[in-house]
């Protein structure tokens, strides 16, 4: 995660990136946000986890009117699969390669919540904390860790190429 606000705080702070668009804490558990860093003193807001499952590379295309107007490139967090439906993007000509600068971060999963509720019913997530390949969740009637490997999306199981 350090690594991740450092690496951007020095692209924000050398001017090589417009603004960088990654996530940060969401306000539910277990949910993180989209996020978009102008400033690089906000690089303290940036995660990257298991709850980390948005592709921001459709951010991109949302942001692509600065791209094309041939303002400075745009950072982006990025998973493998982010990072493939970037280069999807860059093949159909809706974003420009040299317009984009890729922080590639190496993913282990995201979850998936259907698991996570067939785990602990409907009880409240107030908070949770990785430790390793556990997952600890805490909430009024719940304290309970799980193995990550049993509330990750399918799709990651088999993941061939987690990193860009
Ligand atoms: S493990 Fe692979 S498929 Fe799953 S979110 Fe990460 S990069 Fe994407």
């Amino acid at each position: 995660m350090k690594e991740l606000q450092n690496i951007s705080q020095k692209l924000l702070q050398e001017k090589k990136v417009e603004f960088i668009i990654g996530y940060a804490k969401g306000t539910l558990p277990l949910c993180s946000t989209p996020i978009v860093i102008t400033n690089d003193k906000e690089c303290g807001n940036l995660i990257f986890d298991l709850t980390c499952g948005n592709n921001l590379a459709t951010y991109l295309v949302k942001h692509r009117k600065p791209i094309t107007d041939n303002c400075k490139p745009i950072g982006v967090v990025a998973k493998g699969c982010d990072g493939r439906s970037i280069v999807q993007y860059i093949v159909e000509g809706q974003i420009k390669r040299e317009n984009v600068v890729i922080i590639g971060v190496p993913c282990k999963g995201v979850v998936d919540f259907k698991k996570v509720r067939e785990k602990i019913g409907e009880r409240e997530i107030l908070d949770y904390r990785i430790a390793g390949d556990k997952i600890l969740l805490e909430g009024k009637d719940l304290h309970i860790s799980l193995s990550t490997q049993e509330i990750l999306d399918d799709g990651c199981l088999f993941c061939k190429y987690p990193k860009v």
